[in-house]
């Protein structure tokens, strides 16, 4: 996914066939962080968002991002400002929930290291989120990606972009629509 090229939500497949909405507050704030200067460290921080209750989708809705007390530098970022909890503390208040963690990379197109692997296998043993489901954003300098941990069956895989038509519009959406059009139509 490119960064900065639309602010609009991007919709991503779960493997259970239902959608995360990457909402474009998340998007903004990251587009912010990225390396794309030599002298820029890693950041990062967490990631909040819900459940929708009848729809079972999922929407990624906010990011905290770095403060002074992380420990950054050009490879490495780890959350340790306690802001980072208040942050959730607050979202939480909100009826928004910790649903996992974003970081940045020197990489035009990033790609998960060992140490990234070894973190989001720790995470699946020890966190809790608001659903089945542990997100993992990774921006590099011009694309950024998601990998989605289900907690179900243990494994971590990348998710991909949901289908658009010729017009850029989501194809799910666009039938969604229609069906809604269809109902009214029968009453
Ligand atoms: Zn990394």
């Amino acid at each position: 996914m490119e960064i900065g090229l639309s602010n609009n939500c991007v919709k991503m497949n779960l493997p259970d066939g239902n959608v995360v909405d990457v909402l474009s507050p998340v998007l903004e704030e990251i587009k912010q962080w990225i390396q794309d200067d030599i002298s820029k460290p890693e950041s990062g921080g967490y990631i909040v968002g819900y459940q929708h209750k009848h729809t079972g989708n999922i929407s990624l809705e906010a990011v905290s991002h770095p403060y002074l007390l992380d420990v950054k530098n050009r490879v490495r970022f780890d959350i340790r400002d306690p802001r980072h909890q208040h942050f959730l503390r607050k979202a939480r208040r909100n009826k928004s929930y910790y649903m996992g963690v974003w970081h940045t990379h020197p990489q035009e197109v990033p790609i998960p290291s060992d140490i990234d692997w070894n973190d989001w296998n720790e995470t699946m043993k020890s966190d809790t989120t608001g659903c089945q489901y542990v997100f993992f954003i990774i921006a590099g300098t011009d694309e950024w990606r998601l990998w989605v941990g289900d907690f179900l069956t243990g494994e971590i895989q990348e998710a991909y972009e949901c289908e658009k038509d010729t017009n850029g519009i989501y194809i799910r959406e666009r039938m969604r629509q229609n069906e809604k059009t269809l109902q009214k139509d029968f009453k």
